[in-house]
């Protein structure tokens, strides 16, 4: 069996992954807060933690994997968002435009997720169909002299946990001297932190031994991985902005209330997007969806192919400049592999840098060479196999694979561009042929043919090593392709 490495944040360390039951690895994600859009920079955990999921199931079994990520659909920010839509004028008590934003942002979610060839988790937990759980693991808390109400909240005492901070590697003074905490007269430490809260008569609440009221954002992960899960399972991730205070506050309750249990046993975290260099923001003005990129006409596939083509550990920068050399990749793989049969074998090069704590720009090299390979031959000297097995690899990091054929890259397209587009792809995979056969006969009289036909119809037609890529130009005629098919 491959051996898989991992980086375990908790130790700091590279090792080896070994699950507590191989024939069900279990993983858990911190995911979205379902307020508004997903922004490109919340798709980075998606896809990262996509990659793993697929690579767990390719190395211990398709149905020996259980990968939870959860729905954040009770938060102050929803609640804000919803207040400020009644504020200008939108129809409802308050908790129905709560139920209406989050039931249309995890649709959106869905959709955005989907076209990015994200596949979607075992189980996606919503936060409202556990606070009984979430109840019950706050009482067990207080039971066990871990937690304390006071004034209709509860609160986790940090001070009753002595390894709080051993994730992120900070003492309890540091914390207090770095963090914005939230200093409270009900507080016995000011980083003690809430479990719940009291709900006025508008906002979300549920009946509890403290008062009708919500729980706190970290209780919910804690009780639903635990539900779900179990006192013990693999891994868990997000993005390392959560690390402190979330993380660190997720181990304390889950160790607090289950000592049997280690929570998770290995801890990821993917570093931060930017764009361009700088820090994505709404006041710098470089702050965009995915769905933007999508509705620019920017396939899915090319969002994914950026974002691994930089290890989840290092800062990404999504660019312009690879933005258009994915495209122009993806363009020339599609029709290299646009003849190839499921069933292909995974390259032992990209899974073992997929092992190699999911080194996805190392399994993207060996992609090119391999492509490189095929293209550098005559193309009946590439058997099908070599083929098959070049796109089963590409399916191992979710590429080139039929669910975006004609989904994500001709999304935001009219259907004739889409039938073009598909016809494009074809002529490409022809003009490649065609001129393997002519560097054998050193005729290329036929290559010239369709050269002049593609001009004609105003596509570009460059020629490279690599192989064909055709390049509709603004003066693109899709009638024109249909005599030479
Ligand atoms: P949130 O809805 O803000 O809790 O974020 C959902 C996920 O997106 C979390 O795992 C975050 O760590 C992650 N995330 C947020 N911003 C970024 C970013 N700029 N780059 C990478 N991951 C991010
Ligand atoms: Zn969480």
């Amino acid at each position: 069996m491959t051996t898989i490495k991992l980086h375990n944040t908790k130790t700091r360390k590279k090792e080896v992954f070994a699950p507590i039951d191989p024939d069900n690895v279990r993983m858990y994600v911190c995911g979205p807060t379902v307020y508004d859009r997903a922004h490109l920079g919340n798709a980075r955990p998606v896809l990262v933690f996509d990659v793993l999921f697929r690579l767990l199931r390719h190395v211990y079994g398709t149905d020996r994997v259980t990968y939870v990520r959860n729905f954040t659909d009770v938060d102050d920010k929803i609640n804000d968002t919803a207040r400020k839509r009644k504020e200008v004028g939108a129809k409802g008590t308050l908790e129905e435009l709560i139920a209406e934003r989050t039931e249309e942002t995890i649709s959106w979610y869905h959709a955005d997720m989907d076209a990015l060839g994200a596949l979607r988790p075992t189980q996606e937990p919503r936060a409202t169909d556990w606070i009984g759980a979430m109840i019950a693991m706050i009482e067990d808390l207080i039971a066990k002299g871990h937690a304390y109400a006071a004034e209709g909240h509860v609160l986790f005492a940090v001070d009753s946990y002595a390894n709080y901070g051993a994730l992120s590697g900070r003492s309890v003074d540091d914390m207090i001297a770095g963090a914005r905490v939230e200093v409270a007269p009900y507080k016995r430490n000011p980083m003690d932190f809430v479990l719940w809260k009291p709900s006025d008569a508008e906002t979300p609440g549920w009946d509890s031994p403290w008062g009708r009221g919500r729980p706190g954002w970290h209780i919910e992960c804690s009780a639903m991985s635990f539900e779900l899960l179990g006192a013990s399972f693999d891994i868990h991730g997000g993005g390392n902005d959560l690390q402190f205070p979330h993380h660190e506050n997720e181990i304390a309750q889950s160790k607090c209330a289950h000592p049997e249990g280690d929570f998770a046993n290995v801890w990821m975290h993917n570093e931060m997007l930017q764009v361009e260099g700088k820090k994505m923001s709404k006041s710098l003005g470089n702050f965009f969806t995915v769905r933007d990129l999508l509705d620019q006409g920017v396939p899915g596939e090319v969002i994914r192919f950026v974002m691994l083509g930089t290890h989840y550990r290092k800062p990404m920068d999504w660019t312009e400049k690879k933005r258009d050399e994915a495209e122009r990749t993806l363009r020339l793989w599609r029709n290299l592999a646009n003849t190839a049969q499921p069933g292909g074998r995974v390259s032992p090069e990209v899974l073992a840098a997929l092992a190699e704590d999911l080194n996805t720009s190392g399994a993207i090299s060996v992609l090119h060479k391999l492509a490189k390979g095929i293209n550098s031959r005559q193309r009946h000297d590439v058997d099908q196999a070599e083929l098959d097995d070049f796109a089963a690899s590409a399916g191992l990091l979710g590429l080139l694979e039929d669910s975006y054929s004609m989904g994500s890259w001709v999304f935001g397209k009219e259907i004739g561009t889409v039938l073009s587009d598909m016809n494009l792809s074809r002529m490409a995979g022809m003009m490649t042929e065609v001129r393997a056969r002519a560097m054998q006969t050193k005729d290329f009289s036929e290559v010239d043919r369709l050269k002049t036909a593609l001009l004609d119809a105003g596509v570009e037609v460059r020629m490279s090593k690599e192989g064909v890529e055709l390049v509709p130009g603004p003066g693109f005629d899709p009638a024109k392709l249909e005599g030479l098919l």
